[in-house]
């Protein structure tokens, strides 16, 4: 039986930044910075407007608003401008670690100012080096004072790689975000690239180091081949250039692959020249355990599903590198591909036949 991986190509796209985004995002900064020097005593009102500091006239400080027409009799220096501004008071990506072709995290945004019922806001998504692209959500018009969950533009996809998203807003008077410490209307994502299967020639494989079987599931659990099966290759033979990282199931095509344990499902993928079609379980034992070589589309479970003990997740099919129809199992008990270095496969053939009995 045949079934050697091979890295697919990560369908992650890269793309380059776009220069123009360089600009608006460094637009901000220079702004903020004048504030901040303009060399003022700072005062706040109380009551939860948000103001900015007001300069001498002396100090030309940019933030200092043209008088209005004696109307409220401001003058230069003799009092506070009641000037608010927005402000992101919340904003945040959750979770801020995703792995590239998962789920994208959920971003909540709250923007406020005193008395402005709206205000114009977009967030814009900056790799910080790598092969990311920019991003940009337009919001529009958005609601101050409420938490706002902006939807991704469709089709959405994040290389892996560091980021940082910055949320951009203006009121009606055109007043831009107010970027305070707490409240900075910025916020960081990490995109942690796709495990896969190893390459078809990887480095003489050390026989996996088995952990103690005391970590193995034990007796409690399902047979994942629902129907007669026999056994092929075990685990740890030599194929020429690697060693066999799982146990091959012999049994008939279009058999149900079930959930040996409850549990979530991972990851589900395609690899055409390795393991075909395939799903990675977490176990609620705190185990991975990955099925190959399923039918192709035959998977009916989808990525990060919660999933029951005898669940079916794929049929047994013959995709990828194999040469007859068969479950190719592998057990991870520190989790599937995670790089660690306990991340290492054990030989699963006492947990199934465990689950045989
Ligand atoms: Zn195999």
């Amino acid at each position: 039986m045949t079934c050697r991986f091979r890295a697919p190509k990560l369908r992650i796209r890269a793309e380059v930044p776009r220069p123009e985004a360089t600009a608006a995002e460094r637009g901000d900064m220079p702004r903020i910075r004048q504030r901040t020097l303009g060399g003022l005593a700072a005062t706040w009102v109380a009551g939860g407007a948000l103001l900015t500091p007001v300069a001498p006239a002396s100090a030309g400080g940019a933030a200092v608003p043209p008088p209005s027409g004696g109307v409220g009799g401001i003058e230069y220096g003799s009092a506070l401008a009641p000037r608010g501004r927005p402000v992101a008071s919340r904003f945040r990506v959750a979770p801020a670690r995703v792995v590239a072709g998962s789920a994208l995290p959920r971003i909540l945004l709250r923007l406020d100012e005193a008395g402005v019922p709206q205000v114009r806001a977009r967030i814009v998504l900056w790799p910080l080096g790598g092969r990311g692209r920019v991003v940009k959500l337009d919001l529009g018009r958005v609601r101050t004072g409420m938490l706002l969950r902006p939807a991704w533009p469709k089709g959405t996809t994040l290389a892996p790689g560091r980021y940082v998203l910055r949320v951009h807003a203006s009121d009606p008077a055109g007043r831009k975000l107010l970027r305070k410490a707490r409240a900075p209307g910025r916020s960081r994502l990490t995109v942690a690239a796709r495990p896969t299967p190893p390459p078809a020639t990887p480095a003489p494989a050390p026989a996996p180091a088995p952990l103690a079987p005391a970590i193995l599931a034990g007796a409690a659990g399902t047979f994942p081949v629902a129907g007669p099966h026999t056994y092929g290759d075990g685990f740890g033979v030599d194929r020429g250039d690697h060693r066999h990282q799982g146990v091959d199931v012999l049994a008939a095509e279009g058999l149900a692959v079930v959930a040996p344990t409850a549990g979530v499902v991972r990851f589900t993928e395609f690899q055409a020249d390795g393991a075909g079609e395939y799903v990675v379980l977490r176990s609620v034992t705190g185990s991975d355990y990955f099925f190959a070589h399923c039918i192709r589309s035959s998977t009916v479970v989808a990525e990060s599903q919660a999933v029951r003990e005898g669940q079916p997740l794929c049929a047994v099919g013959s995709t990828g590198r194999s040469s007859a129809p068969h479950l190719h199992f592998e057990l991870w008990p520190r989790g599937w591909r995670t790089g660690a270095g306990n991340s290492v496969p054990v030989d699963p053939l006492p947990q199934l036949l465990a689950w045989e009995r």
